[in-house]
């Protein structure tokens, strides 16, 4: 049997195969063992998306104990969402409910660094973006939102942190870049430190894709040195793109839902162009029954176009019995993205009245 590889890079792609090694080979925990102790999980965490985390306990002890907590999080506005995105936002959400305060950056040095996208442009994907965290159930009220290029905490803290590292430092973690993603690295340590940069020490999580671990790990070992509580981290797996590729992106749009697309659209990426675990003619499927772990539409039910435990358990059991065929699982699939989109559209509508006060307009 050949070895499932894993490959984790913080900028650019990670190729991860197998998460049950990757707890063991990086240390993190398992967060299964965790789940029972949250109020009212929500899905991303009853299913196992979000895998693995560094210290949660204590951000579930502050959830419990009522002391107050943070939750950090850095948008890259390189892309506009899509339905692997709202894995964050679902956990955003959920922790601003049970006490949390949201602190978001529109990670735009990092999308001019890693994207070569320049600042008023990622300006523009960022107000979409907000729409849909908004959307998604973000309260903009509790939510502190900043752009990294404008934020003076950070900005300085990312030199003061400069002297905590050497080149060979962020070589090991990062690889070979050139100096402006190692800049953006270190912005990066600023935001997830501001609030405590300004308000004292507080407990703080960072929820975030397994790839972004370089950062938690070198962040703590920051936040040590400047006697700052060590944030938190949750690993959330990443959603594969429909047609079957590791990871969805935006080279391959026929196989990323836009949030703000089109339901007729999304429809025809779903009846088109997913990969399924479907067999070769129904009768084979009938006698062999379909196969929903390796199967994108099943991936689409499980990352939330399917709410409820019982009724996703249900039709994976018919799946793999035999009893559901494709063509009816994808045309369900699509009523149930176009319900989703329609929704989310109207929502969408209302949170643009806010955007612009949350984000103020650059001179
Ligand atoms: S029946 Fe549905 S879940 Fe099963 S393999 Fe086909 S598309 Fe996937």
């Amino acid at each position: 049997m050949t070895e499932k590889k894993n490959v984790i890079t913080a900028f650019g792609m990670s190729d991860i195969k197998d998460y049950d090694k990757l707890i063991k080979e990086f240390g993190v925990s398992p967060m299964t063992s965790l789940v029972r102790y949250m109020p009212d999980p929500i899905a991303v965490y009853r299913r196992g998306i979000v895998f693995a985390h560094r210290d949660f306990d204590m951000i579930i002890d502050a959830m419990e104990k009522q002391i107050p907590f943070v939750v950090m999080t850095g948008i890259k506005p390189s892309n506009f969402f899509h339905f692997g995105s709202k894995i964050v936002v679902d956990q955003l959400a959920y922790l601003q409910k049970h006490g949390g305060k949201v602190v978001f950056a529109v990670a735009d040095v990092e999308s001019l660094a890693d994207n070569e996208m320049p600042l008023k442009e990622a300006d523009a994907i960022a107000r979409d973006n907000i729409m849909d965290c908004i959307a998604l159930g973000l309260d903009p009220k509790k939510t502190e939102f900043y752009r990294q290029s404008e934020d003076l905490t950070v900005l300085r803290a990312a030199q003061v942190f400069a002297s905590n590292v050497t080149n060979n430092m962020l070589k090991a973690i990062y690889g070979l870049h050139e100096l402006k993603i190692y800049n953006a690295a270190l912005v990066q340590m600023g935001d997830i430190l501001k609030p405590q940069l300004e308000n004292g020490k507080v407990r703080t999580v960072v929820p975030v894709g397994f790839d972004q671990d370089p950062h938690i790990r070198l962040v703590r070992d920051i936040a040590k040195k400047h006697k700052l509580v060590p944030p938190a981290g949750t690993y959330n797996k990443f959603m594969g793109s429909l047609t079957g590729s590791a990871k969805m992106s935006k080279r391959e749009p026929e196989g990323l839902i836009f949030l703000n697309e089109s339901a007729e659209l999304a429809c025809r990426k779903i009846k088109k162009k997913a990969f399924t675990g479907g067999r070769n003619t129904p009768e084979e499927q009938r006698q062999l029954g379909g196969q929903p772990d390796i199967c994108k539409v099943y991936e689409l039910y499980k990352f939330g176009l399917i709410e409820d435990d019982k009724e996703l358990t249900e039709l994976y059991k018919r799946c793999a019995g035999g009893k559901l065929m494709c063509g009816d699982c994808k045309n369900l699939a699509c009523k149930k993205m176009t319900a989703f989109l329609n929704q989310h559209h109207k929502k969408r509508k209302q949170a643009a009245l806010s955007v612009n006060r949350i984000l103020k307009t650059k001179a």
